[in-house]
């Protein structure tokens, strides 16, 4: 029966076509490359995910690396890692070792790291060939007076005066331009399309500039750089890419991916692909509005638990696990869209749910006196580790006379069935016994300072004979072993969707990180410092070191349900 099943699936999901195995598609991109393999129009798949060294990855790259490297996975085919250094005012290696950290985290591989300065040569070469094709020209206009010549949508372009250039001329000029006889901006070497193009990217593009920067890694060899436009197809070319896959803002610029391949005669020409960018409510999602956050101090840099940075996102606890299934449940489409930050959560929360152990801990920390429990005694507890594993594991949790519960779970003005604790009514400490509240404590202002409860001695987790019905359990940590620690409870750095369309800065939320001085169980701090647990009643939480101080961090809240406290 099993076997059927097994046989079923197999002809579903993948079938044999001309000795490819052929793989169901699940998004549109996957269709395009499954109808490729069948005509033969490609004989597998060759990716790569194209970062620019100027800043971190954030969670919007994060799906960008999960369609790339989905596609080399799915089709058992290849994925490189290709920097797009291009543009050297802005690129730094910091960059570069931060963005290969955060894809190893998130578990990919790839199969080459590549650089488009690895190219600059060859795209040098290619673009003497364009010149000798009479494809391409020395202009001499301004970056300003080419932008005002473009024309605009409904409007033609105005040809440069340059344009008809002598192929001999243009060789020489652009050589002298690699030489650096000319001055920034002073010479650029166009590409000689159509500057009637309905498509302005089609009109006469810049393709190579002058540029007297150093380099992250070519140094000042170069004065001249390549624009992205002509690069990126000619760097896809060389490294066997089949299918270029990039976000929805390069679909204008296809035409002219496709023009390069063409006249440089690229066989087999790698195919772009565009695909809906990831944008998420409540998270800055521009490197350029991030570094500004990072500059000016907003948040504690980039692993800020706040920041969209995969570092941040890793920092706060974010699971890898968790977000790549995020990025497969949001799928790939060819529509922008605004997923909802709850959408994340509750990844999050399913991930940690089933593999974050239970501990306890108090946000408010209010002191309460078992007054009948001997003084000096302790007893052990059996905790449940964590209730969705299959085999069930526990441990030993100290009780005692003294303990702590969290000042939010308890009432002296209770609405209608409040479960939690409140004068002479019941609840069950978690994992222990009932306690009854006897008595309240007051300090001078009013407000509460100590509970004095009396336990029911029968009422012991697991041997519960007292008969007593008590729908409230609330957590609680024993005051002789409790540590002290600042617990945090981090936001988002903007407010809610109904802000969206106002500038981010109008958008900030000034309250994205609440602070409380709490107390948890000695064990969070017996493991790795990486580990999650879910604080009982309250959260996902994780130790966090912030500027030297070790605090405990709040991952995601439990669901909003579970987390109504007054
Ligand atoms: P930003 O606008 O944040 O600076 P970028 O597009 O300039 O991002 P790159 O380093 O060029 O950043 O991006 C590398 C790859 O990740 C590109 O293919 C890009 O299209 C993709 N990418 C960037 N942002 C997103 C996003 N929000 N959703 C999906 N893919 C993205
Ligand atoms: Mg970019």
């Amino acid at each position: 029966m099993i076997y059927l099943f097994y046989i079923l699936c197999y002809n579903i999901n993948e079938k044999i076509n001309n000795g490819v195995i052929m793989v169901e598609a699940t998004n549109f991109i996957e269709q395009i490359i499954n109808e490729e393999l069948e005509s033969g129009k490609v004989s597998g798949t060759y990716t790569r995910f194209p970062p620019e060294p100027n800043g971190y990855l954030h969670i919007g790259h994060a799906k960008s690396l999960c369609i790339n490297f989905g596609v080399k996975e799915k089709y058992n085919g290849k994925c490189n890692l290709f920097f797009d250094d291009t543009n050297p005012s802005k690129e730094k290696t910091e960059f570069v070792d931060a963005i290969k950290a955060d894809i190893k985290w998130l578990g990919f591989s790839w199969d080459k790291e590549t650089y488009a300065s690895d190219f600059f040569e060859t795209i040098y070469d290619f673009a003497i060939e364009l010149i000798k094709k009479g494809k391409a020209f020395v202009c001499d206009m301004t970056p300003e007076q080419i932008s005002a010549n473009r024309g605009t949508l409904t409007e033609a372009g105005k040809q440069s005066p340059y344009r008809n250039r002598s192929v001999e001329e243009n060789l020489a000029l652009f050589t002298a331009m690699r030489n650096g006889e000319f001055k920034d901006g002073e010479k650029c070497l166009r590409a000689k399309i159509d500057m009637a193009s309905p498509n302005i990217n089609m009109r006469d593009p810049v393709i190579y500039r002058i540029l007297r920067q150093t380099h992250h890694r070519t140094g000042d060899k170069w004065c001249i750089y390549p624009m992205y436009d002509y690069a990126h197809p000619i760097c896809d070319y060389l490294q066997g890419v089949t299918h270029s896959l990039c976000t929805l803002e390069f679909e204008d610029h296809r035409p002219l991916y496709d023009w390069v391949g063409i006249e440089l005669g690229f066989n087999p020409k790698p195919r772009q692909i565009e695909f809906a960018r990831l944008n998420v409510t409540n998270l800055v999602m521009s490197k350029r509005y991030l570094k500004k956050l990072v500059e000016d101090g907003s948040v504690d840099g980039w692993d800020d638990p706040r920041m969209p940075t995969l570092t941040g996102l890793r920092n706060r606890g974010i699971p890898a696990e968790a977000l790549k299934d995020f990025c497969a449940r949001i799928g790939v489409s060819k529509a922008n869209s605004e997923v909802q930050i709850s959408y994340l959560e509750a990844c999050i929360r399913e991930y940690l749910n089933a593999h974050a152990e239970r501990a306890m801990g108090v946000l408010k920390p209010l002191k309460v006196t078992i007054t009948n429990y001997p003084d000096g005694k302790s007893e052990q507890v059996d905790f449940e580790i964590n209730p969705n594993e299959e085999v069930k594991r526990t441990r030993k949790i100290d009780f005692s006379k003294n303990i702590y519960i969290d000042a939010d779970d308890f009432s002296l003005a209770p609405p209608p069935k409040y479960f939690r604790l409140k004068k002479d009514g019941y609840v069950r400490l978690k994992s222990a016994y009932i306690i009854k509240c006897d008595d309240v404590i007051f300090n001078d202002d009013g407000s509460v300072k100590e509970l004095l409860c009396s336990y029911v001695a029968e009422s012991k987790s697991g041997n519960d004979t007292s008969g007593i019905k008590c729908k409230g359990v609330i957590q609680w940590v024993n005051a002789d072993t409790a540590k002290d620690v600042e617990i945090r409870q981090y936001g988002y750095l903007l407010n809610d969707e109904e802000y969206a369309g106002q500038d981010f800065s109008e958008r900030m939320n000034k309250e994205s990180v609440k602070i409380f001085n709490g107390k948890v169980e000695p064990y969070i701090f017996e493991n790795d410092k990486n580990v999650s647990y879910q604080l009982m009643r309250t959260g996902y939480f994780k130790r966090l070191d912030v500027k030297g101080k070790e605090i405990v961090s709040e991952i995601v809240s439990l669901k909003d349900n579970f987390n109504i406290k007054k």
